[in-house]
């Protein structure tokens, strides 16, 4: 940020607290070997020149208040990749995260608290009303019926087993996937369910850290999943929705009276009972699979289920040539959308930073990259267009969508 975004006494409140966290997150036991530095694709890009090993050395030195003035915290991805290849166990991102929410909230870049307050008073991220909601979901369930006639697609129904949610992306932007998902569901004959509110399947206030409206919409959500008495939550594909859900709950102290499934898990267990019929040669070209940070290493630091593999169980009954990049799964490098960075405005930075992972999906040769993450999608779909690349991002749900076979 070019400008002081703290006043006197906010400075010395960002100072205090984060030499406080520091402490709590282990950045006393830094032994500033620089492992968080070689494996962030972030680090010293910036003209700030910072990286995770700099921000302890800062915040030890009492001068946090600089942090949150820097562009930096927001081209940070929160990936945790630093957190992962500490030797001490430093928890970087948590002090990334706390950096980014002393930033008065009329002070964030972009669009991130934008979305976030529209999730709180709308209840999704994009602002649609229930009355387009609905109108989307029949108009998608209507084109669907002409290939499936008996397709039902329930909404608001009581006691159904699984609450679908839904990334807000797709009734906006790409309302046709929402059929993929509709042919999954009733290709694997659960009683499921859409809400007519709170289907949010993101939560950008995990990076603002505006806590309140982080607990306020898992709150929200989680008593609609109740009125309703369903006993699951499929999560969408989304990795930072189903990681801010799980990390949220526990966070705030949400004791919630149903099970969050990932819905790639649920994908993988339906294949395993035989609910679905699956083509495999209807994908004929290369396919490799980014792992979603905050659904693969995120999530299996803090002891949520890991969907690395079920995401590749289910790609070995939907494509014949799958093929790993590298690094994978824990170690993967993040898309270059993570941590709200996506809409947060830094485009230059992103795309710089996003070179680690053209080069990575280079070398597998794939035509398509597989990604269960909707915000990995987008931010994989801008690096194919600025690198001019030819390979092009693909969701799991469509290539499951399309390897059913029905009749
Ligand atoms: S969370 Fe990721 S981008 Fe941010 S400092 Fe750590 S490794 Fe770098
Ligand atoms: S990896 Fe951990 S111990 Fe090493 S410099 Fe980074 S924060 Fe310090
Ligand atoms: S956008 Fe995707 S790859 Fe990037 S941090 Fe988020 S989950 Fe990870």
């Amino acid at each position: 940020m070019t400008e002081a975004v703290l006043s006197g006494k906010a400075r010395q409140h960002a100072r205090e607290a984060l030499r406080r966290l520091v402490l709590e997150t282990g950045g006393d036991r830094c032994l500033s070997c620089g492992a968080c530095v070689v494996g962030c694709p972030v680090a010293d890009w910036s003209e700030e020149r910072l990286d995770p090993r700099r921000l302890v050395r800062l915040i030890q030195n009492g001068l946090g208040d600089l942090i949150v003035e820097m562009d930096w915290i927001w081209q940070c991805t929160e990936c945790g990749r630093c957190n992962a290849l500490c030797p001490a166990g430093v928890d970087l991102a948590a002090l990334i995260g706390r950096a980014r929410g002393l930033v008065p909230r009329d002070r964030s870049p972009g669009q991130i608290q934008k979305t976030a307050d529209l999730h709180r008073t709308v209840s999704n991220n994009m602002g649609i009303g229930v009355d387009d909601w609905l109108e989307t979901v029949e108009w998608m369930g209507d084109e669907l019926r002409e290939d499936i006639p008996d397709l039902e697609v329930p909404v608001e129904r009581q006691g159904a087993e699984y609450f679908a949610t839904i990334n807000s992306k797709l009734p906006m932007y790409y309302p046709a996937d929402l059929q993929d998902i509709f042919k999954i569901f009733h290709a694997a004959g659960v009683d499921w369910t859409l809400p007519e509110k709170w289907w949010e399947g993101t939560n950008y206030a995990m990076f603002t850290d505006d806590e309140a409206t982080w607990e306020e919409t898992l709150r929200r959500q989680a008593a609609k999943v109740e009125q309703l008495g369903c006993r699951k939550v499929a999560y969408t594909e989304c990795g930072h929705g189903y990681y801010a859900t799980m990390a949220g709950y526990a966070k705030f102290g949400i004791e919630i009276r149903f099970e969050v499934i990932h819905v790639v898990a649920l994908y993988a267990l339906w294949i395993r009972e035989g609910r679905l019929r699956l083509d495999s040669s209807r994908h004929t070209g290369r396919v490799t699979l980014h792992d979603p940070c905050n659904a693969v290493r995120k999530a299996s630091m803090a002891g949520f289920a890991s969907i690395a593999e079920d995401a590749r169980f289910v790609l070995s009954h939907v494509c014949e040539d799958f093929v790993e990049m590298t690094p994978n799964r824990d170690a993967n490098y993040c898309c270059s959308g993570g941590g709200g960075a996506l809409i947060a405005g830094f485009k230059k930075a992103r795309t710089h930073y996003g070179k680690v992972k053209v080069d990575q999906i280079d070398r597998t040769g794939a035509d398509l990259v597989c990604t269960p993450c909707v915000n990995c999608y987008d931010a994989l779909d801008n690096l194919a267009r600025d690198y001019k690349r030819p390979w092009r991002p693909v969701h799991l749900w469509k290539l499951l969508a399309d390897a059913i076979v029905t009749g």
